[in-house]
C-alpha cells in the first residue's frame, strides 16, 4: 500500500481561506467539476422533505431510486446498482472482480481512481499510452491478456474531456474478450449529449460483459450527497450488490437524486451554462494565445507550454482555485472547470494578469 498515491482532490475554498487569510466569500473555485448552479431547488426540498427520518437507517436497496433510474433509462430495476457515489461502483468493480495476479487496463491520462482501486486490492494497473491526450481504444485492446479482468474507459474522459464516437467503441467492445468486465464511465454524459459521443446503455443489450457508470455529482449538481448508479446485466448487478456495504447510499442522497432526476429544467440550464461557459473559457484562452484540449465535460484541459505549477500558485494567491494535472502525466497543463460567466470571467482576468508578470 505504500506506492499507492492517494488521490488529490480539489482544494477546498475553505483550506485555501485559511492557508491564505482570504475571505471564503471572495474565492472563486473551479477545480473540481462541480455544478455551478448550486443544488436543484426540487432536491433540496426533498432532502428537507427527508430529514425528520434521520433516526431511521436508510433504505439499504435504494428502491424508489433505483425504480426511476430503471424507468428512466427503460432497463431493468435488477440491471441498477447504487453506490456513495460512482467511485464506490468502481471500487466495487475492483473489489469483485480484481485480485493479485490479475489486471486492469486504462488510459493514461484518465481518472485517477481506476490505478488507485485496482492497486488496493493487490491487482496490476496498465496504463495503456494516450493518443492525442484521449484513449488509444486499439491499443487498450491490445493490452488485454488472459489475467486482465476490467478495462475502464471513460467517455468523456477527465481530466483531458476527450472523446469517442459509437463507431471507434462499437469496434472496442467487439473486440473485448467476453471474461473481461468493460466499465464505461460516463461520469459526465449528460453534458455531452447529443454531440457524436455514444450512449453507453444502448451496448448493453449486446455486451452483457459491459457496466455503464454515471453519477448524481456532476450535472445534477449533488457531488456533496455520494450518489452515483451503474447500470449493468443482472448478473454483474448482483455480484456487486453482494461487496457493497449494506446501506451505502444514504436517506438524502437518495431522496434527492430522485428529485434531481425529474428536475429537467435544471438539467437544462445546467447544459446552457456549461456551454455558454465553454465557449467563454475558448475565446479568452484564444486571446491569450493559450492552446487547450477541446473537450466534452464541463471542465477544460489548458497548456502553457511550460510548468503549470507556478502559474497555478500565483493563481492561488489571487483566490483561483484551479486544478493542476501533474500527476495525470500533464505538468504544462490546468484543468479549470466550467463556473458561472462571473466565475469565469474572474479566472479570465486573474490569468491574464498572472501571465503578464
Ligand atoms: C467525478 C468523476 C467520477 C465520480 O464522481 P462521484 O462523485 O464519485 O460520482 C467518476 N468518474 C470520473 C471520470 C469523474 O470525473
Amino acid at each position: 500500500m505504500q506506492k499507492l498515491s492517494p488521490y488529490v482532490p480539489g482544494k477546498p475554498v475553505d483550506e485555501l481561506a485559511r492557508e491564505l487569510k482570504l475571505d471564503p466569500a471572495g474565492i472563486v473555485k473551479l477545480a473540481s467539476n462541480e455544478n455551478p448552479l448550486g443544488p436543484s431547488p426540487k432536491a433540496l426540498a426533498a432532502i428537507q422533505a427527508e430529514l425528520s427520518e434521520l433516526t431511521r437507517y436508510p433504505d439499504g436497496n435504494g428502491f424508489v431510486l433505483k425504480q426511476r433510474l430503471a424507468q428512466r433509462y427503460s432497463v431493468g430495476v435488477h440491471q441498477v446498482t447504487l453506490g456513495n457515489g460512482s467511485n464506490d461502483i468502481l471500487e466495487l468493480v475492483a473489489r469483485a472482480y480484481l485480485a493479485p495476479g490479475l489486471n486492469a487496463v486504462f488510459s493514461e491520462h484518465a481518472f485517477a481512481v481506476y490505478p488507485i482501486a485496482t492497486q488496493a486490492v493487490g491487482a496490476e494497473g496498465r496504463a495503456v499510452a494516450a493518443k492525442n491526450w484521449g484513449h488509444d481504444l486499439d491499443a487498450m485492446a491490445d493490452a488485454i491478456d488472459e489475467n486482465t479482468r476490467v478495462v475502464f474507459v471513460a467517455n468523456p474522459n477527465n481530466p483531458t474531456g476527450t472523446w469517442f464516437d459509437a463507431a471507434a467503441l462499437g469496434t472496442f467492445l467487439a473486440r473485448v474478450p467476453a471474461h473481461v468486465l468493460v466499465v464505461l464511465d460516463e461520469a459526465y454524459i449528460e453534458y455531452a449529449e447529443g454531440q457524436e459521443l455514444p450512449d453507453g446503455l444502448a451496448y448493453l443489450a449486446d455486451y452483457p460483459n459491459l457496466l455503464v457508470s454515471r453519477t448524481f455529482s456532476k450535472a445534477y449538481g449533488l457531488a456533496a450527497l455520494r450518489v452515483g448508479y451503474a447500470i449493468s446485466s443482472p448478473v454483474i448487478a448482483d455480484v456487486l450488490n453482494r461487496v457493497r456495504q449494506p446501506f451505502n447510499v444514504n436517506s438524502l442522497a437518495l431522496a434527492a437524486a430522485c428529485a434531481a432526476l425529474d428536475d429537467v429544467d435544471y438539467l437544462a440550464a445546467s447544459r446552457r451554462v456549461n456551454d455558454a461557459g465553454m465557449a467563454q473559457l475558448e475565446r479568452g484562452f484564444r486571446q491569450l494565445g493559450l492552446e487547450w484540449i477541446p473537450s466534452r465535460g464541463n471542465f477544460i484541459a489548458v497548456d502553457f507550454a511550460r510548468d503549470a505549477a507556478p502559474i497555478n500558485q500565483a493563481l492561488l494567491r489571487e483566490g483561483v482555485i484551479v486544478r493542476p494535472v501533474a500527476g495525470y502525466g500533464m505538468p504544462t497543463f490546468l484543468r479549470v472547470s466550467i463556473g458561472t460567466e462571473r466565475e469565469n470571467a474572474r479566472f479570465l482576468d486573474v490569468l491574464t494578469q498572472v501571465l503578464q508578470q
